[in-house]
């Protein structure tokens, strides 16, 4: 089974939902360079304080804090694990120079799954996300909504809106993702390890979809 996975796609196009089925499912070591981001400035340090500024007006972190960010965190896993990135790589800066550390230690992606959306469909889902204040699993008010209104199935913990989840935020962040992330597309297609996921299918029909590719 392949078990060192990226997903790539638009804000709000399921990738923080497909993460943690395939955590729940196969034991993936998951993480969410937004999730580590959002956690850096509620720590309020130094970094923490500059990272909430890009945050806030819905642009990305520097590549240069991102990558150390990540590679401290796959340092601290068990490799042998594999990893299942969620919003990493985002630039094409990030995507080279994750090749290269990845590579020197054996741990090259061997899959990127490319959950396509359109802005509007992105749009309908953010305006009902809410995700989990303590461990950042993510939910939808209608699509999947916690067994209890308000609190976490995963840790307990609180339920709320992200700050950076406003409809003129959303539409910002689709234009940063346009310009720099969605290069990657090429960037991996050319390197053959890209499957393109339509993210407007149900959750289960995406699931059967990525199961059967990661067994491949
Ligand atoms: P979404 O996928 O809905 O945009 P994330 O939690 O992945 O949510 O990201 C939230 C924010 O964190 C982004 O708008 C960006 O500012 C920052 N961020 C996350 N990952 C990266 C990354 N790899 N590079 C730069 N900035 C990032
Ligand atoms: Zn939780």
């Amino acid at each position: 089974m392949r078990r060192r996975v990226i997903l790539l796609g638009p804000p709000g196009s399921g990738k923080g939902t497909i993460a943690a089925r395939l955590k729940t499912e196969f034991g993936f070591e998951h993480f969410s360079t937004g999730h580590l981001l959002r956690q850096e400035v509620a720590k309020d340090s130094a970094v923490g304080r500059q990272v909430g500024l890009f945050l806030e007006r819905g642009e990305l972190v520097p590549d240069e804090l991102v990558l150390a960010l990540v590679e401290s965190t796959l340092a601290k896993s068990r490799p042998e694990q594999g990893y299942l990135s969620d919003g990493f790589p985002r630039t094409l800066v990030q995507a080279s120079a994750f090749d290269a550390w990845s590579g020197t230690r054996g741990l090259a992606i061997e899959q990127v799954i490319y959950c396509e959306s359109s802005e509007e469909l992105v749009l309908s889902r953010i305006t009902g996300r809410r995700s989990c204040v303590a461990c950042g699993h993510v939910y939808h008010a209608t699509f999947v909504p916690p067994k209890t209104v308000g609190r976490c199935d995963e840790c307990g913990g609180g339920l709320a809106q992200r700050a950076d989840d406003s409809e003129a935020l959303v539409r910002r962040r689709f234009q940063v993702y346009l310009r720099e992330t969605e290069p990657l597309v090429a960037y991996y297609r050319a390197q053959g390890n890209l499957t393109v996921v339509d993210a407007s299918q149900s959750l289960e029909k995406i699931m059967a979809r990525i199961e059967v590719m990661l067994r491949q």
